[in-house]
Order: C-alpha cells, then sequence, then structure tokens
C-alpha cells in the first residue's frame, strides 16, 4: 500500500477524489517503479480532480501528469535503481495512473534522465507547463521569430505555462508583453521578464478580422475569443504559438490574418511530444531559464492540500507553477 489521490467514479457516488492509502494493484504495467519525489499541478490535473473536464478515461486512476523520483525497480536497461528520472506527458494521469502518489509504475520510454542542470524539485518547477513554455519559445524561433522583430505577447501570464514563458523569452532578450485578468500580479508578471502587462478583458470581445498590427510572436494559452484577437493583432509574417484552452476550445477566428499577413499558427502539443525533441527542449530549459526566476514562480505544497489548490488553480487564483511535495 501506498499514500495517493485516488480518484473513482461510480453510479453511486458519483466522481469524486480523495487522499488514500491505494493497493499496488492500482498500478498499471511499465518496466519502471519508481518512488516519487515531487509531482505538480498544471490545469490539466486541475480539470481531472475536479472533475471539470474529461481528463480522466480509466478508472480508479491517480492523477499528476507530471513526476519525478528515483527508479525503485527497474526491467529496463536504460534506467538503473537509484536512478532520478523525471515524467511528463503520455497520457500518465489521464489513462495511466500518475504522479500524485508515492509510487508510480510507468514505462521506460516515456522518462527522461534529471537533467544535470536542475535539481528533483526544480525539474517539477518546471513539469508539463515549463516543457510546453519551452516548445512554444522553440516553435517561434523554428518559424524564425528574433528578437530584432519586435514585441512578443503572452496570455495567462500568471500562470504556470505563461511565468515561465515570460521568463525563458526575457532571458533570450526578447520584448515581452504579459496579458493577465489579476491586475494585481502586474508588479510579479514584471518582474519575471514583462515590459508591460495588458488586462485580459482587452482581449476577450469578438475578434475583427485584421486589428492595428503590433505583435511579431505571440504565446497563447487561453484559446477563443483572446486567441482570435491576438491572431488579428499579429504583424506581417507574425507567428503565434496556441497550447491552451483556459479561455475555451472555441477559436471564433477568420482566415484573415493568415491569408492577409502571411500569419503562422503553430499548435504545440507537449503529451506525444517525440523523445529527441522533448530531450531537446530539456536541455534549452537547462540552458536558457534563469533558475531564480524559477524559484520566484513557484510555490508548494503538500499531498493533502492538492485537491483543494487543484479547484483554486481552475478558478485562476493559483500564482505560476505549484510543486507537491509527495513525500510529506
Ligand atoms: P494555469 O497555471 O491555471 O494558467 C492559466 C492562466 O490562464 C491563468 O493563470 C489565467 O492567467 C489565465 N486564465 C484562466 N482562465 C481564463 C479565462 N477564462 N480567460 C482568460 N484567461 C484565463 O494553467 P497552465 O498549467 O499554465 O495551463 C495553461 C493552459 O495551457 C491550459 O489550458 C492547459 O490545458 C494548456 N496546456 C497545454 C499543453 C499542451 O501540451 N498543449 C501543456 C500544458 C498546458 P491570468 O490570471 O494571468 O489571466
Amino acid at each position: 500500500m501506498f499514500k495517493g489521490i485516488l480518484i473513482e467514479k461510480d453510479d453511486d457516488a458519483g466522481y469524486r477524489a480523495a487522499l488514500k492509502e491505494i493497493d499496488e494493484a492500482v498500478l498499471h504495467d511499465g518496466d519502471v517503479t519508481i518512488r516519487v519525489a515531487y509531482s505538480t499541478l498544471n490545469y490539466k490535473d486541475g480539470l481531472a480532480i475536479t472533475g471539470k473536464g474529461p481528463v480522466v478515461r480509466r478508472f480508479p486512476m491517480i492523477p499528476g501528469i507530471d513526476l519525478v523520483g528515483t527508479v525503485e525497480q527497474s526491467d529496463s536497461p536504460d534506467y538503473q535503481v537509484g536512478e532520478t528520472v523525471v515524467h511528463t506527458g503520455w497520457g500518465v494521469g489521464e489513462v495511466h495512473p500518475g504522479g500524485l502518489a508515492e509510487k508510480a509504475r510507468l514505462k521506460s520510454d516515456w522518462l527522461v534522465p534529471l537533467p544535470e542542470a536542475f535539481t528533483p524539485r526544480q525539474a517539477m518547477a518546471i513539469g508539463t507547463a515549463g516543457f510546453t513554455a519551452m516548445l512554444c519559445v522553440m516553435a517561434l524561433e523554428r518559424h524564425g521569430v528574433t528578437p530584432d522583430d519586435g514585441e512578443i505577447l503572452v496570455t495567462g501570464a500568471a500562470g504556470g505555462v505563461g511565468g515561465v514563458a515570460v521568463s525563458l523569452l526575457a532571458r533570450l532578450g526578447y520584448t515581452v508583453v504579459g496579458v493577465s485578468g489579476r491586475p494585481e500580479e502586474s508588479d510579479y508578471i514584471k518582474s519575471l521578464g514583462a515590459s508591460e502587462v495588458l488586462d485580459r478583458a482587452d482581449f476577450t470581445s469578438p475578434a475583427k478580422p485584421i486589428a492595428r498590427e503590433r505583435w511579431a510572436g505571440a504565446i497563447d494559452v487561453v484559446g477563443s475569443h483572446t486567441l482570435a484577437n491576438v491572431c488579428s493583432m499579429m504583424k506581417y509574417r507574425g507567428v503565434v504559438a496556441a497550447c491552451g484552452l483556459a479561455g475555451g476550445m472555441d477559436f471564433p477566428a477568420t482566415v484573415a490574418p493568415f491569408i492577409l499577413r502571411g500569419v503562422t499558427l503553430a499548435g504545440i502539443d507537449s503529451v506525444m511530444c517525440p523523445r529527441p525533441e522533448r530531450l531537446a527542449a530539456w536541455q534549452r530549459l537547462a540552458r536558457d531559464l534563469d533558475a531564480s526566476k524559477l524559484e520566484m514562480l513557484s510555490s508548494e505544497i503538500d499531498l493533502s492540500e492538492a485537491i483543494s489548490v487543484a479547484a483554486d488553480l481552475l478558478e485562476g487564483k493559483v500564482r505560476g507553477r505549484v510543486l507537491v511535495d509527495v513525500s510529506r
């Protein structure tokens, strides 16, 4: 038995998450068993724990799409007992039991060794959100956006993906403008490296097909009207990396920015990201992320707090990244 959060669903008691002693039989097949040190709370974990989005597709399920921990048992030649490994994505916490528990059993193909540059705690302060922010920055670069091209907009800047994206872009020499619905977080977003913070409300009305050109690049975690407005404001040949749906899954836009301004919309998925790009993104994080900013944008809770903080996260009340110390 081991301690962890378990999500169960049945006709009598409905959908529920609770901190429990969990039987090993709940773990699925995998060639590496891990003693988990830290997990995190991402937006998707918030949806899974509260049941507000159809994230969990098998029951019972241990949520937690991220984890870092020590290999306890391994049938894989790639990982030895005692090694520290990091996991993000691959449907873990959705269809395969995840990181919000003391123990996990995963497929070795999904794991990456802990990058030398990071402590286990720092790797989870990054987690899926930080990894996704890096993938977004790499997409802007791949499509040719440079600091000389102009300002880069980051939406949801007080959240996890947004905060890491602001920090990374500023460190790389870009001029970054954040968008946030929380004016009280403006100083925090500026301390991560933003030169200016705009009000979320400026982006939530239905978008015009084309608006005044402003952004050379953009990273959007919100979707819906916000993404449509961002696209309409892109400079000629600007690039938008779209990774989120915090404001909605829809995309009420026109093709005008794409066919009149040559705007590129780059879709970002971290879950199934192929291994070579995964390793490259972790290497880039080791090189380009300022560890002091990482500390500034993360807070730490223990397993017993994870259920209530997951609800706060969906209500947009949480700043930056939330680390979960699974050993406490
Ligand atoms: P998070 O920490 O909760 O941050 C989301 C931020 O979005 C909030 O802090 C808030 O920022 C803003 N926001 C929330 N509700 C909003 C609304 N209704 N309208 C406009 N803005 C809103 O979540 P996260 O972990 O960073 O994830 C952000 C998004 O990216 C989520 O949709 C998540 O599913 C997605 N994501 C996708 C991938 C992928 O692989 N594609 C990976 C990771 C995350 P302000 O308070 O500053 O406005």
